[in-house]
Formats: structure tokens, sequence, C-alpha cells
């Protein structure tokens, strides 16, 4: 989400006549727009301005840092860094040209730098899009959940959601533009509506855009608790949605789930996605687990580990537990040893890496729409991705980037998989399902 809004700021500030350039170096004004659902990424930032202020010391240039860090760290950014000239909150973007103007009107006090208001809203921001084929799009914000360990109802507010107008709206310009793929974008969208119900849910929200004509159409995030069998049937009938789920899981066992507040058991979970799997064929499921969160014992982390062989996860995104300042589990001791937690990630992506590849091979020799989403210099080939979120490489020509082509899958190894294009070039072929005129499920 956060790279979205980077697309707001670029957007609102050329229309104040300041443009991106690709060296830091040579920059008038450097914006950070930082995230702070991990230690890492904040770290990072940490790291960053640390660099860049020697720098400021001897050249000229304007310093401003926003998104969940500025938001819910103030006063320590501007205490460890009061070279920073500007600072803006989750939901300030639009005082942006404002804060930038006073800074360099040289007179402000500080504290006219600083916009960091309560997030109730969402802004309208006029985005400078960086693919001319793929684009996001916002339909909420925010999350009310409170999951002990996250740090996102702190930062961003509790969960607006976007009226399903603008929505359609926005998904209709961007077909009429040629975009090929739409990422429907929320904390967690399957509560959308949930604080309007005059915007009805988000099976129907996912039913009103299907009907724009745009090839493709994925959403992210989901919480398993909000998932409906509505909406997995609504993927399952729409031509345009595509067939990946991104359903974060955390922890395989039940104490632990509990402890985070996530308000599903291991056995709910493992029943969401076999009722997924059947309602819509050849679903790709992905994951985020946390190693090490407090107390997690060796049977608890076991039990993560099988929850992998069950599930059979495409991908995992898994991460060492980290206390967010401000969050309930900031509060526990955090009393699993760091080496503990490596050694549990590294046990988790070493059989993550085995499941993905045994899924991979099942997929050989088998046609797949891919969307060709750029050049992979190392390997000199085109990557892409296929509907259900796997990327596969293989040879062709830059100009078949952004199109959506039909690729043979020959080679399935622990990374991406390998194919090759059908000479002649195939489009995919068009199999539309409730009136829906787009390409490709018919393909496979
Ligand atoms: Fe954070 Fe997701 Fe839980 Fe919301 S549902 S509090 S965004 S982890």
């Amino acid at each position: 989400m956060n790279s979205h809004k980077t697309e707001g700021i670029a957007g609102l500030l050329a229309q104040f006549g300041y443009e991106l350039c690709d060296d830091i170096n040579g920059a008038d004004v450097v914006i950070f727009n930082t995230c702070a659902v991990r230690e890492k990424a904040e770290q990072k930032v940490y790291g960053k301005l640390g660099e860049l202020l020697q720098r400021k010391r001897k050249s000229r240039f304007l310093l401003g840092v926003g998104g969940c860090m500025a938001q819910v760290q103030k006063e320590k950014l501007l205490r460890r860094y009061p070279e920073i000239d500007f600072l803006f909150g989750t939901t300030d973007i639009n005082k942006l040209p404002l804060l930038i103007s006073r800074c360099n009107g040289q007179a402000a006090d500080k504290k006219d730098r600083v916009s960091i208001s309560q997030p109730c809203r969402i802004e309208d921001l006029p985005y400078r899009r960086r693919s001319n084929f793929q684009a996001m799009v916002t339909i909420t914000e925010g999350c009310s959940h409170f999951c002990s360990f996250c740090i996102v109802p702190y930062a961003k507010g509790l969960m607006r959601s976007r009226s399903p107008k603008e929505i359609i709206d926005e998904v209709t310009e961007i077909t009429t533009q040629g975009y090929k793929e739409v990422l429907l974008l929320g904390q967690n969208v399957d509560a959308y509506g949930r604080d309007n119900p005059e915007y009805g849910d988000f099976a129907g929200l996912l039913s009103q855009v299907s009907k724009v004509p745009i090839p493709r159409i994925r959403f992210i995030s989901s919480h398993p608790r909000d998932m409906t069998i509505s909406v997995l049937e609504e993927m399952a009938s729409a031509a345009n949605i595509c067939e990946h789920l991104h359903l974060p899981c955390q922890s395989g066992s039940d104490r632990i789930l509990t402890a985070m507040n996530r308000m599903y058991t291991r056995a709910q979970f493992l029943a969401l996605i076999t009722n997924a799997r059947e309602i819509i064929p050849r679903l790709n499921i992905t994951t985020d687990l946390i190693v090490g969160y407090p107390t997690e014992s060796e049977d608890d982390f076991s039990l993560t580990l099988s929850l992998l062989e069950e599930a059979r996860f495409g991908s995992v995104f898994v991460a060492k537990y980290s206390p967010r300042p401000g969050t309930m589990s900031a509060n526990l001791p955090d009393d699993v040893p760091t080496e503990v937690k490596e050694e549990r990630l590294q046990k988790v992506l070493r059989r993550q890496r085995q499941i993905a590849r045994e899924e991979k091979e099942k997929l050989l020799a088998q046609e797949a729409a891919v969307l060709v989403e750029g050049m992979n210099r190392q390997e000199g080939t085109l990557f892409g991705r296929m509907r259900d979120y796997r990327t596969v490489l293989f040879p062709g020509d830059e100009s078949l980037i952004g199109e959506i082509i039909t690729v043979v899958i020959e080679e399935s190894s622990t990374g991406s998989l390998k194919g090759r294009t059908l000479q002649p070039l195939k489009t995919p072929e068009r199999r539309g399902k409730k009136g829906s005129r787009c390409e490709e499920r018919g393909s496979r």
C-alpha cells in the first residue's frame, strides 16, 4: 500500500512542478514514505536517514519523512534527527506542497512543518502510476482488528471503505487507458463496507468491479476471519478475477493464534482453504507467517511447520517477530532468543521451498496465460506472472512487455518457473463468464 501512496506523492508534487529524479544526489527534495510494520523496515529508514544527514550538512536539499513512522514516532524522529525539515502522517499527503513551501520560505516555525492528523479519511490523490499496464486501486484504508503484534490500526487508523462508485470509476478509467491488471488494495479487503453498510460487502464490490472489462483483477490482503463463501464464489464465477488468494495465517498453533488475537483456529483456517480450493479450481494460496512470537515453544513452532504440509501454500512470506512499540504484544517479554527465531525462519523457508517446487511441478507442460512484466537482465529472459501469481521466465522480445500471452511451462525450480512462448505468438483464448469480456481462463 505504501508503494501506491508513493505514486500519490509523485502525482501530487508533479502538479506543483516537481519531477522524479533517478539520482538521490541530484534531488532538491528527498521524501521517505515509511512503513513501521516490521522493525527491519524501520531500521532501514534510520540507516538511510543517518547516511543522508551527513550529506545534508554539506549540500542544500529538503528532507521529509512521512507514513507510519512519522505517524507513530514523531517525537523520536525529531529528537534523533533535528535536521529533518518536514514530517507528514499517513493521511496528510495533501499537505505536502504546503509543508515544502513553508520550508522553502525558511521562516516557518518547526511545528508548522509537521502535519500529523488522526487518520479518519481516505485522501484523494492524483496517482502517477509507475506501470502502464498494472495499476493499484485503494478500496479500504486502516484496520479495525487490532492483532496483538500489529501497528496498522494505530498508524493508519480504523478501517475506512471507499465508495463503490469511486472505485468503479477509477477501475473504468484505468481500463480505458489500456491497463491490463488492477490490484484492489486494503489492509483487510474482505471487511470492505463494514464501516458503511450502504457500500455493501466485498463480494458485492468484486461483482461490480468484475463487470468492468479489465482483463485481470487481483486483491490484497485478506483476513481468514472475514473471508466469505460469497467472495470465493465471486472469484470462481468472474472470468477476470485471478486465481490467487493471499491469506495470512501467521501461526499454526491455536495457542499462539489466540495470543495474537487473530480470532480463528488452525482447523478453521484449514477448512477455509479446503473450501476455497473446491470452489476455485487451480487456486494458488499464499500466506504470511511470524516465527518467534512471545512464548512460542518448540511444540507451537512444530504446528506451524506441519501447517505448511497440510496447507501446501504456493509461497510464504515469513518474518521473525519483532515488538512494535504501542502494540499489545510489545508489553510481553520478547522471550524467544534471536538465534532460535532465525533457526525457525530458516526451517520454514527450507520446507516451503520444497513444497513450492512440488506444487510447481504439477504445472509442467501446461499452457499458462502470462502478463509480461519485464526483462530479467541476469537471465536474459522476459518474466511475467500467471493468473495464480506465480512468476515465469521465458525467452522473448521486450516489445511483449505489458502484453498477455500464452507460455508453455517447461521447467520448475526452487525459484521461478521457466517456459517458452508458443510460435506464432498466441494470446490466450477469450472465455468470459457472467458477461465479462476478457481473456485467459480457458487457456489452461
Ligand atoms: Fe494488522 Fe492485518 Fe491484523 Fe489488521 S488484520 S491488525 S492489518 S495484521
